[in-house]
């Protein structure tokens, strides 16, 4: 007898950042079919993803969030914890990149994508983690990191900052939330489709150069990502802590 239970999302409500498209609009389509319920934090409209989570017969909230604005943030944690009564998990998806190079590199490029990035996502992982203590249940935290982790990059001075910043920020806050009931990991995304590499796709030389790397030959689905998120959020990986898992199709390891 097959028994998937400790890999099911049934009966929980999990916070997506940005899930009106791309790779967020993935990991909710993944997480409904898992059999959780999706609640959409962006700026902009999320009725297709809605479409797409009812389609699967899941169920899909949108709460509107910038999420350049750190108190706005926290404020949306707080307004759905209230309202459902719990969250039981947070993907922290949500994600900008800015492209100069470093010797003209802006003040303004530099913060406004770790207010997005890193900033914002400490703080609301902070107040969900705030009351998920206060009432002694579970809970899990998926940041969605970058080969950017890893590597240097070139021109995306501030998202390799925020990426590589990331990865810390999810070792501490496991080792700080681990005996607290509280899984913190992340995913370390290769190059997948959406419209954050639409430019990289559509240069004919980058394009190849890129998939020439990738050991599975393609680009990745936001689904790739969102089935892993599934298992970040699940039962199954209740033992995982501090752990950043790329899903790269084998960029690292080549
Ligand atoms: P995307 O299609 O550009 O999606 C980015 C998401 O972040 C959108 O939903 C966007 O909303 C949202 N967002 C940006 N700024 C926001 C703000 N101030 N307030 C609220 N929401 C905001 O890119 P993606 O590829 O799906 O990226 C998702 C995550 O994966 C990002 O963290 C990215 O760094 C990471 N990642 C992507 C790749 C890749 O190959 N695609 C690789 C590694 C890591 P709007 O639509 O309103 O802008």
């Amino acid at each position: 007898m097959t028994d998937l239970s400790s890999f099911s999302l049934e009966g929980k409500t999990i916070v997506v950042t940005g899930a009106n498209t791309g790779i967020g609009q993935g990991i909710a389509v993944s997480v409904s079919r898992a059999g959780g319920s999706v609640v959409g934090v962006g700026r902009s409209d999320m009725s297709e993803t809605a479409r797409m989570v009812e389609t699967t017969g899941g169920k899909f909230t949108q709460v509107p969030c910038d999420l350049s604005d750190v108190d706005q943030a926290i404020r949306v944690v707080e307004e759905i914890w209230q309202e459902l009564g719990a969250i039981d998990g947070l993907v922290n998806n949500a994600g900008i990149i800015r492209r100069a190079d470093a010797l003209d590199f802006s003040l303004e490029d530099w913060d406004e994508v770790m207010d997005v990035n890193l900033r914002s996502v400490f703080f609301m992982s902070q107040a969900l983690a705030k009351n998920i203590v206060a009432q002694g249940r579970r809970g899990k935290i998926v940041n969605i990191a970058s080969m950017l982790s890893f590597q240097g990059g070139i021109r995306v001075a501030s998202y390799t900052a925020s990426k590589s910043g990331l990865v810390g920020i999810t070792r501490l806050l496991a080792c700080e939330w681990a005996a607290k009931g509280i899984n913190v990991n992340a995913i370390a995304p290769g190059y997948i489709v959406s419209a954050n590499t639409q430019a990289l796709r559509s240069d004919p030389e980058r394009n190849e150069a890129i998939l020439s790397r990738i050991p599975a030959g393609r680009w990745g689905d936001p689904h790739d990502i969102g089935d892993a998120a599934v298992f970040l959020l699940a039962k199954a990986s209740h033992y995982m802590h501090g752990a950043v898992i790329p899903v790269d199709g084998g960029w690292l390891a080549r």
